[in-house]
Protein backbone atom coordinates (compact mmCIF):
# COMPACT_ATOMS: atom_id res chain seq x y z
CA UNK A 1 0.00 0.00 0.00
CA UNK A 2 1.52 3.30 -0.82
CA UNK A 3 0.83 6.15 1.69
CA UNK A 4 0.45 9.66 1.36
CA UNK A 5 1.93 11.21 4.66
CA UNK A 6 1.06 15.11 3.96
CA UNK A 7 -2.52 13.90 3.22
CA UNK A 8 -2.43 11.97 6.86
CA UNK A 9 -2.22 14.34 9.36
CA UNK A 10 -5.76 14.55 9.93
CA UNK A 11 -4.96 10.91 10.98
CA UNK A 12 -2.76 12.38 13.57
CA UNK A 13 0.37 11.74 11.68
CA UNK A 14 3.45 13.56 11.59
CA UNK A 15 6.74 13.06 9.94
CA UNK A 16 9.60 12.62 12.16
CA UNK A 17 12.78 14.87 12.01
CA UNK A 18 14.76 10.99 10.96
CA UNK A 19 13.07 11.28 7.79
CA UNK A 20 12.69 7.13 7.79
CA UNK A 21 10.01 7.95 11.09
CA UNK A 22 6.94 9.06 11.85
CA UNK A 23 5.12 10.16 15.18
CA UNK A 24 1.43 8.96 16.10
CA UNK A 25 -0.84 11.15 18.13
CA UNK A 26 -3.42 10.38 20.09
CA UNK A 27 -5.89 12.82 21.18
CA UNK A 28 -7.56 12.62 24.38
CA UNK A 29 -10.58 14.62 25.32
CA UNK A 30 -9.58 16.51 28.72
CA UNK A 31 -6.33 14.39 28.80
CA UNK A 32 -8.43 11.67 30.02
CA UNK A 33 -7.46 7.73 29.24
CA UNK A 34 -8.64 4.80 30.83
CA UNK A 35 -6.16 2.76 32.42
CA UNK A 36 -7.14 -0.48 30.15
CA UNK A 37 -6.37 2.08 27.08
CA UNK A 38 -3.04 3.22 28.78
CA UNK A 39 -2.26 -0.41 28.93
CA UNK A 40 -2.69 -0.28 25.38
CA UNK A 41 -0.69 2.49 24.59
CA UNK A 42 2.29 0.80 26.84
CA UNK A 43 1.98 -1.92 24.58
CA UNK A 44 1.95 -0.66 21.51
CA UNK A 45 4.63 1.49 22.69
CA UNK A 46 6.75 -0.88 23.48
CA UNK A 47 6.53 -3.17 20.46
CA UNK A 48 6.56 -0.40 17.92
CA UNK A 49 7.95 2.76 19.39
CA UNK A 50 11.38 2.06 21.23
CA UNK A 51 9.13 1.42 24.31
CA UNK A 52 8.71 5.27 24.72
CA UNK A 53 5.82 7.64 25.32
CA UNK A 54 5.43 11.46 25.06
CA UNK A 55 3.07 13.51 26.69
CA UNK A 56 1.98 16.66 25.57
CA UNK A 57 1.05 19.97 27.04
CA UNK A 58 -2.17 19.53 25.58
CA UNK A 59 -2.92 16.24 26.81
CA UNK A 60 -2.43 14.04 24.18
CA UNK A 61 0.09 11.49 24.17
CA UNK A 62 2.99 11.12 21.01
CA UNK A 63 4.26 7.47 19.90
CA UNK A 64 7.07 8.26 17.90
CA UNK A 65 10.23 6.23 15.86
CA UNK A 66 6.97 4.60 13.75
CA UNK A 67 8.04 3.53 10.40
CA UNK A 68 5.98 3.34 7.28
CA UNK A 69 4.88 -0.44 8.03
CA UNK A 70 3.68 -0.09 11.40
CA UNK A 71 1.43 3.45 11.06
CA UNK A 72 -1.69 0.67 9.51
CA UNK A 73 -1.26 -1.63 12.87
CA UNK A 74 -0.78 0.76 15.11
CA UNK A 75 -4.04 2.81 14.31
CA UNK A 76 -6.04 0.01 14.02
CA UNK A 77 -4.85 -1.16 17.92
CA UNK A 78 -5.57 2.24 19.08
CA UNK A 79 -9.00 2.12 17.74
CA UNK A 80 -9.13 -1.28 19.16
CA UNK A 81 -9.48 0.13 22.46
CA UNK A 82 -11.40 3.40 21.06
CA UNK A 83 -8.48 5.74 21.09
CA UNK A 84 -8.71 8.51 18.47
CA UNK A 85 -6.21 9.99 16.19
CA UNK A 86 -8.98 11.82 13.91
CA UNK A 87 -8.17 15.69 14.14
CA UNK A 88 -4.94 15.46 16.66
CA UNK A 89 -2.79 16.96 13.87
CA UNK A 90 -3.62 19.37 11.14
CA UNK A 91 -7.04 21.78 9.90
CA UNK A 92 -9.06 20.32 12.70
CA UNK A 93 -10.44 20.99 16.14
CA UNK A 94 -7.80 19.41 18.00
CA UNK A 95 -7.77 17.70 21.62
CA UNK A 96 -10.12 19.56 24.15
CA UNK A 97 -8.08 20.60 26.96
CA UNK A 98 -9.35 20.92 30.50
CA UNK A 99 -6.76 22.68 32.78
CA UNK A 100 -8.44 22.55 35.98
CA UNK A 101 -8.41 18.51 36.31
CA UNK A 102 -8.11 18.94 39.83
CA UNK A 103 -10.98 21.89 40.71
CA UNK A 104 -13.85 20.79 42.28
CA UNK A 105 -15.51 21.36 38.98
CA UNK A 106 -13.61 18.94 37.31
CA UNK A 107 -16.19 15.86 36.56
CA UNK A 108 -18.71 18.81 34.91
CA UNK A 109 -16.14 20.57 32.33
CA UNK A 110 -14.52 17.01 31.71
CA UNK A 111 -17.89 15.82 30.80
CA UNK A 112 -18.19 19.43 28.66
CA UNK A 113 -14.61 18.37 26.86
CA UNK A 114 -16.05 14.92 26.15
CA UNK A 115 -19.10 16.42 24.49
CA UNK A 116 -17.63 19.13 22.37
CA UNK A 117 -14.80 16.51 21.18
CA UNK A 118 -17.29 13.92 20.04
CA UNK A 119 -18.70 16.90 17.74
CA UNK A 120 -15.68 17.80 16.06
CA UNK A 121 -13.92 14.62 15.96
CA UNK A 122 -14.16 13.23 12.43
CA UNK A 123 -16.81 15.80 11.55
CA UNK A 124 -15.80 17.14 7.73
CA UNK A 125 -17.49 20.52 7.89
CA UNK A 126 -14.54 21.02 10.49
CA UNK A 127 -11.71 19.03 8.97
CA UNK A 128 -10.62 21.78 6.01
CA UNK A 129 -9.47 24.77 8.61
CA UNK A 130 -6.52 26.59 7.42
CA UNK A 131 -4.79 25.01 10.27
CA UNK A 132 -5.27 24.13 13.67
CA UNK A 133 -8.23 25.18 16.08
CA UNK A 134 -7.70 24.71 19.75
CA UNK A 135 -10.28 24.82 22.56
CA UNK A 136 -9.74 24.65 26.17
CA UNK A 137 -12.03 24.54 29.15
CA UNK A 138 -10.61 26.06 32.69
CA UNK A 139 -12.27 26.54 35.89
CA UNK A 140 -10.79 30.29 36.87
CA UNK A 141 -8.13 32.44 34.66
CA UNK A 142 -5.37 31.19 37.01
CA UNK A 143 -3.38 30.16 34.71
CA UNK A 144 -3.73 31.89 31.25
CA UNK A 145 -4.48 29.01 29.52
CA UNK A 146 -8.03 30.11 28.13
CA UNK A 147 -5.46 33.38 26.37
CA UNK A 148 -4.15 30.68 24.14
CA UNK A 149 -6.73 28.94 22.62
CA UNK A 150 -8.90 29.88 19.61
CA UNK A 151 -11.84 29.28 21.66
CA UNK A 152 -10.87 29.27 25.51
CA UNK A 153 -13.74 28.81 28.38
CA UNK A 154 -13.98 29.41 31.76
CA UNK A 155 -16.97 29.54 33.92
CA UNK A 156 -18.73 32.26 35.03
CA UNK A 157 -21.23 30.82 37.43
CA UNK A 158 -24.37 28.57 37.49
CA UNK A 159 -27.92 28.90 37.79
CA UNK A 160 -30.11 25.80 38.57
CA UNK A 161 -27.69 23.39 37.91
CA UNK A 162 -26.64 24.92 34.68
CA UNK A 163 -23.07 26.30 34.05
CA UNK A 164 -22.86 29.74 31.94
CA UNK A 165 -19.12 30.37 30.32
CA UNK A 166 -17.05 33.43 29.46
CA UNK A 167 -15.94 32.73 26.23
CA UNK A 168 -12.61 34.12 24.99
CA UNK A 169 -10.92 33.95 21.33
CA UNK A 170 -8.66 34.35 19.02
CA UNK A 171 -5.66 33.29 21.01
CA UNK A 172 -2.29 31.63 20.45
CA UNK A 173 1.37 31.78 20.92
CA UNK A 174 3.77 30.82 18.13
CA UNK A 175 5.71 33.36 16.75
CA UNK A 176 2.97 36.40 16.95
CA UNK A 177 1.49 35.54 20.21
CA UNK A 178 -1.43 37.00 20.80
CA UNK A 179 -4.10 36.49 23.87
CA UNK A 180 -7.35 35.99 23.04
CA UNK A 181 -10.06 38.44 23.90
CA UNK A 182 -13.42 38.08 25.72
CA UNK A 183 -15.88 37.28 22.99
CA UNK A 184 -19.20 36.78 25.20
CA UNK A 185 -20.16 36.65 28.84
CA UNK A 186 -21.93 34.00 30.50
CA UNK A 187 -22.73 31.95 27.62
CA UNK A 188 -25.07 29.15 28.31
CA UNK A 189 -24.03 25.42 28.23
CA UNK A 190 -26.22 24.56 25.78
CA UNK A 191 -25.26 27.70 23.40
CA UNK A 192 -21.49 26.46 23.37
CA UNK A 193 -21.53 24.22 20.52
CA UNK A 194 -23.50 26.48 18.11
CA UNK A 195 -21.30 29.47 18.76
CA UNK A 196 -17.97 27.26 18.67
CA UNK A 197 -19.12 26.02 15.16
CA UNK A 198 -19.58 29.55 14.01
CA UNK A 199 -16.41 30.83 14.62
CA UNK A 200 -14.90 27.94 13.16
CA UNK A 201 -16.93 28.27 10.48
CA UNK A 202 -16.22 32.03 10.01
CA UNK A 203 -12.40 30.88 10.29
CA UNK A 204 -12.76 28.72 7.21
CA UNK A 205 -14.74 31.37 5.01
CA UNK A 206 -11.95 34.09 5.54
CA UNK A 207 -8.87 32.95 6.97
CA UNK A 208 -6.18 32.48 4.21
CA UNK A 209 -4.03 28.76 4.95
CA UNK A 210 -1.82 27.77 7.02
CA UNK A 211 -2.96 31.22 9.29
CA UNK A 212 -4.89 30.95 13.03
CA UNK A 213 -7.81 32.15 13.52
CA UNK A 214 -6.15 35.07 15.58
CA UNK A 215 -4.84 36.63 12.07
CA UNK A 216 -7.99 37.04 10.83
CA UNK A 217 -9.00 38.74 14.04
CA UNK A 218 -6.14 41.10 14.02
CA UNK A 219 -7.31 42.10 10.32
CA UNK A 220 -10.97 43.13 10.93
CA UNK A 221 -10.60 43.96 14.60
CA UNK A 222 -12.30 42.14 17.93
CA UNK A 223 -15.38 44.41 17.52
CA UNK A 224 -15.71 43.72 14.12
CA UNK A 225 -15.52 40.20 14.75
CA UNK A 226 -17.62 39.67 17.57
CA UNK A 227 -20.42 41.41 15.34
CA UNK A 228 -19.97 39.34 12.49
CA UNK A 229 -20.31 36.46 14.63
CA UNK A 230 -23.37 37.44 16.62
CA UNK A 231 -25.15 38.60 13.32
CA UNK A 232 -24.85 34.76 12.20
CA UNK A 233 -28.57 32.89 12.43
CA UNK A 234 -28.31 30.14 15.05
CA UNK A 235 -25.48 31.38 16.72
CA UNK A 236 -27.08 31.17 20.33
CA UNK A 237 -29.17 28.19 19.61
CA UNK A 238 -29.37 26.07 22.30
CA UNK A 239 -29.32 22.48 22.03
CA UNK A 240 -30.55 20.17 24.94
CA UNK A 241 -28.02 18.44 26.95
CA UNK A 242 -29.47 15.06 26.94
CA UNK A 243 -28.75 13.15 30.62
CA UNK A 244 -26.39 10.41 30.10
CA UNK A 245 -24.79 7.88 32.85
CA UNK A 246 -20.91 8.02 31.71
CA UNK A 247 -20.30 11.57 31.02
CA UNK A 248 -18.71 11.99 33.74
CA UNK A 249 -15.84 9.62 34.77
CA UNK A 250 -13.30 11.06 36.96
CA UNK A 251 -13.91 10.94 40.55
CA UNK A 252 -14.66 14.08 42.72
CA UNK A 253 -11.30 15.27 43.73
CA UNK A 254 -10.55 16.10 47.02
CA UNK A 255 -6.76 17.58 48.20
CA UNK A 256 -6.09 13.99 49.75
CA UNK A 257 -7.59 12.12 47.09
CA UNK A 258 -4.94 13.62 44.26
CA UNK A 259 -2.12 11.67 43.04
CA UNK A 260 0.39 12.96 40.73
CA UNK A 261 2.90 11.17 38.82
CA UNK A 262 5.30 14.17 37.69
CA UNK A 263 7.16 13.04 34.24
CA UNK A 264 10.58 14.72 33.98
CA UNK A 265 10.18 16.00 30.08
CA UNK A 266 6.94 14.70 29.74
CA UNK A 267 8.78 11.02 28.48
CA UNK A 268 7.83 8.12 30.17
CA UNK A 269 9.03 4.49 29.50
CA UNK A 270 6.31 2.28 28.51
CA UNK A 271 6.69 -0.33 31.95
CA UNK A 272 6.31 3.01 33.77
CA UNK A 273 2.90 3.68 31.73
CA UNK A 274 2.03 -0.05 32.90
CA UNK A 275 2.50 0.46 35.94
CA UNK A 276 0.56 3.56 36.39
CA UNK A 277 -2.30 2.06 34.20
CA UNK A 278 -2.20 -0.40 37.02
CA UNK A 279 -2.20 1.87 40.24
CA UNK A 280 -4.99 3.59 37.78
CA UNK A 281 -7.19 0.36 37.58
CA UNK A 282 -6.96 -0.93 41.42
CA UNK A 283 -7.46 2.50 43.13
CA UNK A 284 -8.36 5.44 41.10
CA UNK A 285 -11.69 4.39 39.34
CA UNK A 286 -9.44 3.16 36.25
CA UNK A 287 -8.95 7.19 35.46
CA UNK A 288 -5.86 8.58 34.46
CA UNK A 289 -5.28 12.08 32.84
CA UNK A 290 -2.93 13.88 30.89
CA UNK A 291 -2.17 17.24 32.55
CA UNK A 292 -0.83 20.46 30.52
CA UNK A 293 2.00 20.19 32.92
CA UNK A 294 2.87 17.18 30.85
CA UNK A 295 2.38 15.18 34.39
CA UNK A 296 0.07 11.76 35.24
CA UNK A 297 -2.82 12.74 37.42
CA UNK A 298 -4.83 10.23 39.20
CA UNK A 299 -7.94 10.65 41.48
CA UNK A 300 -8.14 8.03 44.52
CA UNK A 301 -11.54 6.92 44.72
CA UNK A 302 -10.76 6.67 48.72
CA UNK A 303 -8.34 8.64 50.09
CA UNK A 304 -7.75 6.08 52.71
CA UNK A 305 -5.37 4.40 50.41
CA UNK A 306 -3.18 7.49 49.74
CA UNK A 307 -0.23 6.09 51.73
CA UNK A 308 -0.09 2.69 50.04
CA UNK A 309 -1.04 4.58 46.45
CA UNK A 310 2.26 7.12 46.99
CA UNK A 311 4.36 4.26 48.38
CA UNK A 312 3.32 2.50 44.72
CA UNK A 313 4.00 5.65 42.96
CA UNK A 314 7.50 6.08 44.73
CA UNK A 315 8.21 2.24 43.50
CA UNK A 316 7.54 3.61 40.13
CA UNK A 317 9.21 6.39 39.98
CA UNK A 318 7.71 9.17 41.47
CA UNK A 319 9.04 9.59 44.89
CA UNK A 320 9.40 13.22 43.99
CA UNK A 321 13.25 13.75 45.59
CA UNK A 322 14.95 15.21 43.18
CA UNK A 323 14.51 18.47 41.04
CA UNK A 324 13.41 16.36 38.51
CA UNK A 325 10.58 15.23 39.80
CA UNK A 326 9.75 18.17 41.67
CA UNK A 327 9.87 21.34 39.07
CA UNK A 328 7.18 21.86 36.42
CA UNK A 329 8.97 21.73 33.78
CA UNK A 330 6.89 21.59 30.47
CA UNK A 331 9.62 20.31 27.82
CA UNK A 332 8.57 19.81 24.10
CA UNK A 333 10.69 16.87 21.99
CA UNK A 334 12.67 19.99 20.60
CA UNK A 335 15.25 18.16 18.03
CA UNK A 336 15.34 15.03 19.59
CA UNK A 337 12.49 14.20 17.42
CA UNK A 338 10.78 17.16 16.04
CA UNK A 339 11.43 18.22 12.00
CA UNK A 340 11.23 21.56 13.43
CA UNK A 341 13.17 21.58 16.37
CA UNK A 342 16.62 23.47 16.63
CA UNK A 343 17.96 22.12 19.97
CA UNK A 344 17.57 19.35 22.19
CA UNK A 345 15.22 20.43 24.63
CA UNK A 346 15.17 17.58 27.25
CA UNK A 347 18.93 17.69 27.21
CA UNK A 348 18.71 20.86 27.87
CA UNK A 349 16.13 21.32 30.55
CA UNK A 350 18.21 18.75 32.56
CA UNK A 351 21.31 20.91 32.45
CA UNK A 352 19.20 23.76 33.62
CA UNK A 353 17.45 21.93 36.52
CA UNK A 354 21.19 20.82 37.55
CA UNK A 355 21.90 24.89 37.55
CA UNK A 356 18.80 26.10 39.38
CA UNK A 357 18.90 27.28 42.97
CA UNK A 358 15.93 27.05 45.41
CA UNK A 359 14.23 30.10 44.12
CA UNK A 360 14.68 29.10 39.80
CA UNK A 361 13.59 25.58 41.30
CA UNK A 362 10.34 27.32 42.76
CA UNK A 363 9.11 28.52 39.70
CA UNK A 364 7.39 26.77 36.80
CA UNK A 365 9.57 26.29 33.75
CA UNK A 366 8.62 25.20 29.77
CA UNK A 367 11.45 25.20 26.81
CA UNK A 368 10.60 25.27 23.34
CA UNK A 369 13.00 23.40 20.82
CA UNK A 370 11.98 26.70 18.40
CA UNK A 371 9.31 29.57 18.10
CA UNK A 372 6.47 27.36 17.70
CA UNK A 373 6.16 27.67 21.53
CA UNK A 374 4.73 24.22 22.10
CA UNK A 375 6.05 24.09 25.48
CA UNK A 376 3.94 27.53 26.30
CA UNK A 377 7.11 29.33 27.69
CA UNK A 378 4.95 31.95 27.36
CA UNK A 379 2.70 30.65 30.19
CA UNK A 380 5.46 30.11 32.85
CA UNK A 381 7.39 32.30 35.63
CA UNK A 382 10.51 31.65 33.55
CA UNK A 383 10.59 29.53 29.84
CA UNK A 384 13.31 29.26 27.42
CA UNK A 385 12.75 29.00 23.14
CA UNK A 386 15.32 27.85 20.95
CA UNK A 387 15.21 30.81 18.62
CA UNK A 388 17.43 30.80 15.88
CA UNK A 389 20.83 28.60 14.81
CA UNK A 390 23.83 30.70 14.23
CA UNK A 391 27.11 29.61 12.03
CA UNK A 392 30.20 29.45 14.65
CA UNK A 393 32.58 31.26 13.54
CA UNK A 394 35.34 29.11 11.70
CA UNK A 395 32.95 26.49 11.49
CA UNK A 396 30.27 24.98 9.50
CA UNK A 397 28.45 23.87 12.65
CA UNK A 398 25.14 25.92 13.03
CA UNK A 399 24.59 26.06 16.94
CA UNK A 400 21.22 27.27 18.57
CA UNK A 401 20.42 30.40 20.25
CA UNK A 402 18.38 30.53 22.60
CA UNK A 403 15.41 33.72 24.44
CA UNK A 404 15.15 33.49 28.16
CA UNK A 405 11.70 34.61 29.28
CA UNK A 406 10.29 35.66 32.37
CA UNK A 407 6.84 36.60 33.57
CA UNK A 408 5.63 40.18 34.45
CA UNK A 409 2.48 42.18 34.80
CA UNK A 410 1.19 41.19 31.14
CA UNK A 411 -0.80 38.09 30.48
CA UNK A 412 2.39 36.38 28.57
CA UNK A 413 6.30 35.95 29.99
CA UNK A 414 8.07 38.22 27.58
CA UNK A 415 12.25 37.79 26.41
CA UNK A 416 14.72 39.34 29.28
CA UNK A 417 17.51 37.97 27.63
CA UNK A 418 18.04 36.61 24.20
CA UNK A 419 20.54 35.62 21.30
CA UNK A 420 22.03 33.30 24.58
CA UNK A 421 24.46 30.45 24.18
CA UNK A 422 23.78 27.28 25.36
CA UNK A 423 26.33 28.13 28.11
CA UNK A 424 24.86 31.70 28.79
CA UNK A 425 21.71 30.15 29.21
CA UNK A 426 22.50 27.92 31.88
CA UNK A 427 24.74 30.65 33.55
CA UNK A 428 21.87 33.06 33.47
CA UNK A 429 19.36 30.22 34.78
CA UNK A 430 22.32 29.61 37.84
CA UNK A 431 21.95 33.76 38.52
CA UNK A 432 18.10 33.55 39.27
CA UNK A 433 19.03 31.91 42.70
S1 LIG B 1 8.05 24.03 19.74
FE1 LIG B 1 8.98 23.60 17.78
S2 LIG B 1 10.45 21.97 18.22
FE2 LIG B 1 9.01 22.01 19.89
S3 LIG B 1 7.44 20.51 19.34
FE3 LIG B 1 6.72 22.53 18.69
S4 LIG B 1 7.33 22.66 16.56
FE4 LIG B 1 8.55 21.02 17.48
Amino acid sequence: MTIDIQKLRLEGIYPQRQKEFHMQRVKLAAGIISSDQALKVAQISERYARGLVHLTTRGSIELHWLTLEDLAPVAAQLASVGLVNRGACGGAVRGVVCGSLSNVAAPELEALARRIHRHFTGNPRFENLPKKFKVGIEADTASGRHLIQDVGLVIAGSEEGKNRFDVYCAGGLGREPQPGFLLAEGVAEESLLPLIETIARLYRENTPPPKRLKYFVRQIGEQAFREMVFAQPGVFDELPIAPTLSARLVPVPQEEARLVARVFAGELSCHTLATLAGIARDYCGGQLMVTGDQNIEMHLVSAEQRTLALQLLGEAGFAAESPRERVTFRVCPGNHECIMGLAPTREISGELLDAMGPAAQGMTWAISGCPNCCAQPQLSKAGVVANRLVKEEGSEERTPRYDLYQADSGPFAEAVKQGLTREELVEAVRQLG
